[in-house]
């Protein structure tokens, strides 16, 4: 249903807090209660089943039908047990939204009784009617049929009345559908690569896990005013809206407290979190109006992701039960911050080592800043494709927009960390060592201060920052499935991690003793990375100019970041690494191509329509009314008078008139591109798109937002971003 501005208005008055009940005065008391996690699989499996699930999830190793079958039976038993009476393959198919179909536990016997049924068979794979899901030209359109295959190392859970089973989704011919199947290979990937270099360090070390801690941004606006706002309904941004005259200028938001209203909604989704074992443990207001963060404490990635796609999800669900809309889109309004999703990165060991964090002696510190560097260099090689991992095009206009990171590549050390790699590049000589050297660096290694933890410069301009204990990609969107930045920066770590592992063991087999090997790589790669790192403001125009000069990249759109993913050699990579294939790289990149246009398109009808069928008539009657007047004056006064009288509306409707002519003319030229766009290959349209209607569709909404400031507040039909953004 849609509303009228003063419709919605009114409704605001009437809005209280919701009142919102815990399950119990503690956290840990119902913390995780809705999912079937190691400790229930405990309580719910004999030892010997529960056993040897473990040991399969944790090598990663296939899961057998009498296995299956048990852990079926028991996660039926414990459902059924919470009041569930369906069950679901929950997936992430590249629409970018979570699937699910629900089936009934039920089955009919046919002699007039019925029995709840659940097997094996129906835990570890379903044939979904996959034909309407993205997929790049993968499945022929004959072949309809695609996989849901359960993963068993993120836990089943709850929702409403519906079991949910974590899935990957393939086609018929084995192909990743989705975004878990590469992400959970990216992760092996670097799983085995870091795993063999720990063993120069700890031979102790059989397994490393990714870690992610991500950090939600959305803003929170008021289901009446969305309602009445039909391009941020449908689009998720608002498409037309003069900036209002307070916006985070006197940044009074960020850290405020908490209007009752929304913090009524936080406990709420929070709550819901807590049951699904979600560990969210902060919330606070962001820098702009409206504008909230929510994070977790930080899990393995494949699970943390699980949790971030399904935060979203509730997100969604629990703000209307409030009676607002959540914006998880990357710059819903101009003129105030836009959302971001920050990934923070860390691997850690099965030995319970953050390789990520300074240690406490010489030989860890060596560790860390093999990992360090290796990263660093890795993001020196494939800037490019982290830069594509996180294009869309919500995050267009966050990107370089004065108040995110910019679209250049940069990594930000800080202070001691990037003195340390000064001091390494300089002082390790070409020539063999001596005994004395050695000692020399190492113990200049050791001395990395155990203060870095408190002590890191926090640079918030950075794209990817390390922060004390781990990396911070902050370019993400707020809107994106962490997998896409994941599933790259593993990739590209994974194989920088190899080519380490081999050059060393080159300069090994070449005579240098293990740990001049590593240092003189290390040194090699300080050498190869340092245009990638940088200290200053990324946000300055000093800084574009000078990547320019280093020969970063700096891509302003979606469609021409993407375009590495045609590369040939970054193709190898991930084919190499088991990752991804040419043909599925291929298919992701026409998909997000075409994801591209036609949410731009959707725009650019919408703001056609707006234009046209909103803004112009509101303006338009607005002018008759000025020119009754100046036709009343003219019949009543002299000249003279008249001249001096009605200037002020002789001014506005040649004002109007100017700016409705301008609207019209960019939007029917709007209209014109979009049917060659629409017309075009994938690859043109997107261009198309980003190249030349997204400038005239800014040209329509400059004309727009300057009507606003002319027409009569009551004349106005589209909720204005004061009422938006301070209303709560
Ligand atoms: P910020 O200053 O960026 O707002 P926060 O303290 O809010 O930082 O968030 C830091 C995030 O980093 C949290 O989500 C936390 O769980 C995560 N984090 C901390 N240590 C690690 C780690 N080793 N690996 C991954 N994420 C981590
Ligand atoms: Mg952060």
């Amino acid at each position: 249903m849609s509303m009228t501005r003063f419709q919605a208005l009114a409704e605001l008055n009437t809005r209280q807090p919701a009142e919102v009940k815990a399950p119990s005065a503690k956290i840990s008391d119902y913390f995780g209660a809705n999912v079937f996690s190691p400790f229930r699989m405990r309580e719910y499996l004999t030892d010997d089943v529960y056993e040897k699930l473990m040991e399969c999830i944790n090598l990663g190793v296939r899961i057998d039908r009498s296995l299956a079958d048990h852990v079926a039976s028991a996660m039926k038993e414990w459902a059924m047990s919470k009041g569930a009476t369906h069950y679901t393959h929950w997936f992430q198919p590249l629409t970018g939204a979570t699937a699910e179909k629900h089936d009934s536990f039920f089955k009919p016997l046919g002699d007039g009784r019925a029995i709840e049924k659940f097997e094996g068979t129906m835990l570890v794979q379903q044939e979904p009617d996959a034909s309407s899901f993205p997929n790049g030209g993968i499945r022929n359109t004959f072949e309809a049929r695609g996989y849901t295959l359960w993963d068993p190392s993120s836990p089943a859970f709850i929702v409403g009345n519906t079991l949910c089973i974590p899935t990957i989704f393939i086609s018929y011919t084995g192909h990743a559908l989705d975004y878990k199947m590469p992400m959970m290979k990216a992760l092996n990937a670097v799983d085995v690569a870091a795993t063999a270099v720990c063993q120069y360090f700890d031979k102790e070390v059989v397994k490393v896990n990714t870690t992610l801690g991500w950090e939600q941004e959305y803003f929170l606006i008021d289901e009446a005013l969305f309602l009445a706002r039909p391009d941020i309904a449908m689009t998720g941004r608002a498409l037309f809206g003069a900036r209002p005259a307070k916006g985070q200028q006197l940044e009074d938001h960020y850290f405020g407290s908490i209007p009752d209203r929304a913090m009524a909604f936080m406990q709420d989704f929070e709550q819901e979190s807590h049951l699904l074992g979600i560990p969210v443990t902060t919330r606070h207001n962001e820098v702009a109006p409206n504008q909230f963060e929510v994070a977790p404490m930080f899990e393995e990635a494949n699970l943390a992701n699980d949790h971030n796609q399904l935060l979203m999800d509730l997100l969604n669900k629990v703000a209307r039960k409030h009676q607002f809309r959540v914006l998880l889109h990357e710059k819903p309004f101009e003129g105030v911050n836009g959302s971001g999703k920050h990934n923070n990165w860390a691997l850690s060991t099965n030995t319970g080592v953050n390789l990520l964090k300074p240690g406490r002696n010489p030989k860890s510190n060596l560790q860390f800043l093999t990992f360090f560097v290796n990263t660093v260099a890795a993001i020196y090689e494939n800037a490019d494709v982290l830069r594509a991992s996180i294009a869309t095009v919500g995050n267009d206009h966050r990107l370089g927009a004065n108040e995110a990171p910019p679209a250049i590549m940069s990594c930000f050390l800080g202070d001691q960390l990037s003195a340390m790699l000064d001091d390494l590049e300089k002082n390790i000589k070409a020539g063999k060592m001596t005994p004395q050297d050695k000692i020399e660096l190492k113990l200049n290694i050791g001395k990395l201060p155990q203060v870095l933890l408190d002590n890191t410069d926090r640079n918030r301009t950075s794209p990817f920052a390390f922060t004390g204990n781990k990396f911070e990609f902050r370019a993400v969107g707020s809107s994106a499935n962490c997998a896409n930045a994941m599933i790259v920066l593993n990739t590209i770590v994974a194989n920088r991690l190899i080519a380490f592992k081999k050059d060393v063991d080159a300069r090994i087999t070449k005579g240098d003793d293990k740990d001049e090997a590593i240092l003189k790589e290390l040194q090699r790669l300080i050498k190869m990375s340092k245009v990638i790192r940088f200290e200053g403001n990324g946000y300055g125009d000093e800084w574009v100019k000078e990547a320019k000069k280093r020969g970063l990249s700096n891509f302003s759109d979606a469609p021409s970041a993407l375009a590495i993913w045609k590369d040939k050699n970054v193709q190898k990579m991930f084919q190499t690494l088991n990752v991804l294939t040419p043909e599925e790289i291929h298919a992701r990149y026409e998909i997000e191509m075409e994801t591209y246009s036609r949410k731009r398109d959707i725009e650019a009808a919408l703001t056609c329509n707006l234009a046209i069928n909103h803004i112009i008539p509101s303006a338009l009657r607005y002018q008759s009314e000025l020119i009754d007047n100046v036709s009343g004056l003219k019949s009543i006064l002299t000249a003279a008078e008249f001249k001096e009288a009605a200037s002020t509306q002789l001014n506005l409707i040649k004002g109007i008139s100017k700016e409705v002519n301008a609207m019209k003319k960019a939007a029917d030229q709007v209209e014109m591109e979009r049917g060659k766009a629409n017309a075009s290959d994938t690859e043109k349209q997107a261009k198309l798109f980003a190249g030349r209607i997204k400038p005239l569709m800014d040209e329509v909404r400059a004309a727009a937002d300057r009507l606003e400031l002319l027409v009569e507040d009551e004349a106005w039909p589209l909720p204005k971003m004061r009422e938006i953004l301070f209303t709560n």
